[in-house]
């Protein structure tokens, strides 16, 4: 398979260079040449399969012969190696919880797949590799964790300073070993242009091999399709209906990976893209104008996003037609005082604690077949509530448990590198780490 650049059709690269590279020229998007059709038997009998066997099928097509058979079945096995339960909160909808995984994030099986595949990639390097990353909170703990303790890779995150959650600082903060923190005295932007500015830097460039791992990565983005096949795998054993899939999104990558498989063969009945205050997408779908717009600082804070970068991909999948779009997608936006009261009537009807990023799905979904009476769906449950407990313990009235995994990690010790926001602090940081 040969993935080309979205903003220069010429250029195409195999898999390998598209994950280490993470994208192109003029940062275009890469994109799969083609998209591999799933066996209809397949799709259709996902019950009869092992979840390691479905996500081999999901991804071998993808990777081709860049990786041996044997290595990437061991790959996707590790990546899914923790339950993903699609559990019913009433007749109507159903949650697919992909929260689970080593940081309790959904980000953690796309990270965890990049992360493995690049450690394949590079194990023959002579130079140590540096994975450079800024995150507002989720991006960051699952690359840690995906990239822990790998020989000859360090990683390098950029935090804000005092604006992720405690749980999501632990997991960034407490590894140690080849994962460096960086607290950033400046916001979710000031990280991301230090990390740009690196990238573009030739002194640092000729001294380190840097790599990123943000979400655009073809690594990160097409493994999240598996979460649509264990789903449907789940669903086919106890609904005869299609499922309406509701995706929480702000980069709209997850929500492109499902439509991705959707448009190889597994069945659908609609996609919502949910949003929060941030509404740019379902903006879009209703007017057809797209205005990105500085992101607003919401509840659910991984989907704070302005400018979606995967828009590009879904507008590819779709050959930039807008009304064969608008027929697959319908966008919602929903705001912090009602993702709030979903997640105070959720737990007092049904005792279900959703996170407010699976709270705005479930309010876009309950909306959406309010309109279209008669259909059933899920949505994809992206985060534990634990991970934002001062939202979520404020709607419920209630303490939530913390799972034993996260309690030894919350008595961990937390490591960081102050730096402000200024790339000269970054800069020498990165030349004298080693
Ligand atoms: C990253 C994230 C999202 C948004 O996913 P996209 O692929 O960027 O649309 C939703 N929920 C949580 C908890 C996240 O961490």
């Amino acid at each position: 398979m040969k993935y080309y650049n979205l903003k220069h059709s010429e250029e195409k690269v195999d898999f390998r260079t598209a994950a280490i590279k993470g994208q192109g020229k003029d940062k275009g998007l890469f994109f799969p040449e083609n998209l591999p059709l799933f066996n209809e038997e397949f799709i259709q009998n996902l019950h009869q399969y092992s979840d390691e066997e479905i996500a081999y099928q999901c991804m071998k097509d993808f990777v081709g012969d860049e990786i041996p058979s044997e290595v990437l079945r061991k790959i996707v096995a590790e990546t899914i190696s923790f339950e993903i339960p699609l559990i019913k909160i009433n007749d109507e909808i159903s949650v697919l919880e992909l929260f689970h995984g080593p940081t309790l994030a959904f980000k953690d099986i796309g990270a965890g797949f990049m992360s493995r595949c690049l450690s394949y990639f590079l194990e023959n390097q002579q130079k140590k590799v540096t994975v450079l990353v800024a995150t507002s909170g989720d991006t960051g703990g699952a690359v840690a964790h995906g990239f822990y303790n790998l020989p000859g890779i360090d990683v390098v995150i950029l935090y804000p300073k005092n604006r992720v959650s405690p749980v999501q600082e632990k997991q960034l903060t407490a590894l140690g070993k080849n994962i460096y923190a960086l607290e950033v005295n400046g916001s979710f932007d000031d990280c991301q242009s230090l990390v740009k500015q690196a990238f573009s830097n030739e002194e640092i460039n000729n001294t380190l091999f840097l790599t990123s791992a943000n979400s655009i990565n073809i690594a990160r983005w097409l493994p999240q399709q598996i979460y649509y096949l264990l789903a449907l795998k789940q669903w086919q054993q106890r609904e005869n209906k299609i499922p309406v899939i509701c995706v929480p999104s702000g980069n709209f990558g997850n929500i492109c990976a499902g439509i991705l498989a959707h448009l190889r063969g597994l069945p659908a009945e609609h996609f919502i893209a949910a949003c929060n205050a941030n509404d740019v997408i379902p903006e879009y779908l209703k007017t057809r104008a797209f205005n990105p717009k500085d992101a607003v600082p919401t509840l659910s804070n991984a989907m704070d996003v302005g400018d979606p970068s995967n828009f590009v991909r879904i507008l590819e999948l779709f050959n930039n037609e807008f009304d064969s779009l608008k027929n697959t997608i319908s966008g919602y936006s929903t705001d912090d005082q009602e993702t709030m009261h979903t997640i105070t009537k959720v737990y007092n009807k049904y005792h279900y604690i959703l996170d407010p990023h699976s709270a705005v799905a479930f309010t876009s979904l309950e909306q959406y077949l309010k309109e279209n009476p008669g259909k059933k769906g899920f949505i994809l449950g992206t985060a534990h509530p634990v991970k934002f407990p001062d939202a979520v313990e404020k709607a419920i009235k209630t303490k939530i448990e913390i799972p034993q995994s996260l309690e030894a990690l919350m008595k961990k010790e937390k490591k960081t590198i102050e730096i402000n926001s200024d790339f000269e602090e970054l800069k020498r940081f990165l030349l004298n780490k080693n």
